[in-house]
């Protein structure tokens, strides 16, 4: 489904991704783990497309699509879900009229009709139970006032919305009490399914107790060093990251 080759991109004159390259197929779950500034939410942006990195090599291809051809509008369109590290505040506008028509954008891409009123309550109350939410969060401004909880998890309610073929989720677990955690790792394995393919940004092998990935790579320096199955963040957690620093840089 996703198809990174030798990735390189920059913001301003630095560099930071230097030739990454990562394969994902529909129906798994990757964790990419590394230390802070290693280039994690660098590449979730790019593969989002968001304006201020500048790729200047390599390729990502999504269904067999050069992904960095496309504006990030059709990226989403198209199916690739980008869950923000800092979700934005957007008050006055309530969060159902968002969801709504983010949903409506997908289905018009899609060529499907638009989901009505009654249809779209019904479908967001049931992924709301899913995850233990209260459904006066519909009728709230987007993110305003809401507690970083509550946050993180009206970000697994639009991916659950969205029904996303890629989803990727930067930092999704971090500042999350543990009630909170399992609410969102369990609306997260719920959308677990063999035609997606989901990639968990973490920095902590916390969230790997509740989902669990099928693979674990490490970044440093903007290029994945490591990859193994989920015994590798468990070798992370006892270890931390300077074995693996050691390993890129011999
Ligand atoms: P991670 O998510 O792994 O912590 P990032 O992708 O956020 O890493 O950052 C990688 C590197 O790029 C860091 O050294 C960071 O300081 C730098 N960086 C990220 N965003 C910007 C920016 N907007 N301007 C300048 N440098 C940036
Ligand atoms: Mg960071
Ligand atoms: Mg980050």
């Amino acid at each position: 489904m996703l198809e990174i080759k030798d990735l390189k991109a920059s913001i301003g004159e630095t560099e930071i991704l230097r030739g990454l390259s990562l394969n994902v197929n529909a129906g798994e779950v990757h964790a990419i783990m590394g230390p802070n500034g290693s280039g994690k939410s660098t590449l979730a942006q790019v593969i989002a497309g968001h304006q201020d990195y500048l790729v200047t090599g390599g390729s990502v291809r999504f269904n067999g699509k050069d992904l960095l051809d496309l504006d990030p509008e059709i990226r989403a369109r198209e199916g690739v879900f980008l869950g923000f590290q800092y979700p934005v505040e957007i008050p006055g506008v309530n969060n159902a009229y968002l969801l709504k028509a983010a949903v409506n954008a997908r289905r018009k891409h899609n060529g499907e009709n638009e989901i009505d009123a009654f249809e779209f309550m019904q479908l967001a109350k049931a992924k709301m139970k899913l995850m233990d939410m209260d459904p006066s969060f519909l009728k709230r401004g987007v993110n305003e006032g809401f507690s970083g909880g509550e946050k993180k998890r009206n970000e697994i309610l639009q991916m659950a919305m969205l029904e996303p073929q890629l989803a990727i989720l930067d930092e999704t677990d971090s500042g999350l009490d543990i009630d909170a955690l399992k609410a969102v790792a369990g609306g997260v394995n719920a959308l677990r399914n063999p035609e997606r393919a989901i990639i968990l940004v973490t920095h902590y092998q916390r969230l790997l107790d509740y989902i669990e990935p099928d693979f674990v790579h490490v970044l440093s320096q903007g290029k994945i060093v490591r990859s193994g199955d989920k015994s590798l963040a468990l070798k992370l957690e006892e270890q931390g990251y300077d074995w693996v620093r050691e390993a890129a840089s011999a």
